[in-house]
C-alpha cells in the first residue's frame, strides 16, 4: 500500500486500505508530505497552497496529514500522563502513603459539566453540503483511532444537537458563519486550533466569506499550519494567501 512510504500512522493507513485506496492520488503525494513536515510540533510546518480539483482525492490529501498529527499529540500527551501517573505512584510508595488514584474524566453530557469546545483542527468549508461531505470523509478515517472525535458545524442544523457534538471534538468542519455564531455565544473556542484548512477557497471568496476566513483567522492561534485548497490560483486568491498565510504559502500545483 502506497500510503505506508508516506509514513502516516498505522490507524490511517489502515482506513485508507478499508476504503480500497491502494496508491496515493498525485495531490496527495505533493502535499502530504509537505504538510507533514519534519518537526512534532507544528511551529516546523509550512504553510500550503494547493491548487486541486473535486474528483482529485483533495480531502484526503488535507485530512491525512492533519489527523496524523493530531494522533502523534496525542499520544505524547497520553504517554506524558501516564509517566506523571507512574511518578505520583512511585513518590507515594517512596514515603510510605496509599498510591494515588486515576482522576476521573468528567462526563461530558452533564450539562454541569459544561465546558467551550476547544478543537485543535477546523477545517473551513463554502457550503453545508460541502462540509457535511468532508466531515463524513474525516469519521472513515479516524475509525480506527481512538479518542479523535470529529465534529460538523453548518447553518441549518438544530443549535443544541451541533453544541451537544461538538463537546470534545478534536477536528471541526465548518462552514463560517454558523460557526462565527457559535465563537460568539461562547460555545466553541478558536485558541487551540494549529491546523487551519481553508477548503475550496475560491468559492469561498464568490460566496463573500473572505472577511469571515480573515476574522477566523485572528481568533486560530498564531501559531499554526494553515492550508488553502482553490481549483484556480488567481489573483484574488493569491490575496486571500498572502492574508491569511505566511508569505502566501508554499504553491502546490
Ligand atoms: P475528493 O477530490 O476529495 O472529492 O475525492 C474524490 C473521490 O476520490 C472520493 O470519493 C474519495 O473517496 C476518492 N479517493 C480519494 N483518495 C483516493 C485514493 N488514493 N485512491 C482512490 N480513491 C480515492
Amino acid at each position: 500500500n502506497g500510503f505506508i512510504e508516506l509514513g502516516l500512522a498505522p490507524e490511517l493507513v489502515q482506513a485508507v486500505a478499508d476504503l480500497g485506496y491502494t496508491q496515493p492520488t498525485s495531490v496527495q503525494l505533493k502535499a502530504i508530505p509537505l504538510a507533514m513536515g519534519s518537526g512534532n510540533d507544528s511551529t516546523s510546518f509550512i504553510d500550503l497552497m494547493v491548487s486541486s480539483q473535486t474528483g482529485s482525492g483533495k480531502t484526503a490529501a488535507f485530512l491525512l496529514p492533519v489527523l496524523h498529527t493530531l494522533i502523534q499529540q496525542q499520544a505524547a500527551a497520553e504517554a506524558e500522563e501516564r509517566a506523571a501517573f507512574e511518578r505520583a505512584v512511585a513518590e507515594a510508595a517512596a514515603r510510605g502513603e496509599p498510591a494515588p488514584k486515576r482522576a476521573k474524566r468528567k462526563d461530558p453530557t452533564n450539562s454541569r459539566n459544561f465546558k467551550a469546545a476547544t478543537p485543535g483542527a477546523l477545517i473551513l468549508c463554502p457550503t453545508r453540503e460541502l462540509a457535511q461531505q468532508v466531515a463524513h470523509d474525516a469519521i472513515d478515517l479516524v475509525k480506527h483511532c481512538r479518542g479523535l472525535r470529529v465534529a460538523n458545524v453548518v447553518g441549518g442544523m438544530p443549535y443544541q444537537l451541533q453544541i451537544a457534538k461538538l463537546q470534545n471534538a478534536n477536528l471541526v468542519v465548518a462552514t463560517p458563519g454558523r460557526l462565527l455564531d457559535l465563537q460568539r455565544s461562547m460555545q466553541i473556542k478558536l485558541d487551540k486550533v494549529q491546523f487551519l484548512v481553508v477548503d475550496e477557497a475560491d468559492r469561498m471568496l464568490d460566496l463573500g466569506f473572505s472577511d469571515d476566513l480573515a476574522e477566523l483567522n485572528q481568533l486560530t492561534a498564531q501559531r499554526k499550519q494553515t492550508m488553502m485548497f482553490s481549483a484556480t490560483f488567481a489573483p484574488r486568491i493569491q490575496q486571500l494567501a498572502m492574508r491569511v498565510m505566511h508569505d502566501g504559502g508554499a504553491s502546490v500545483q
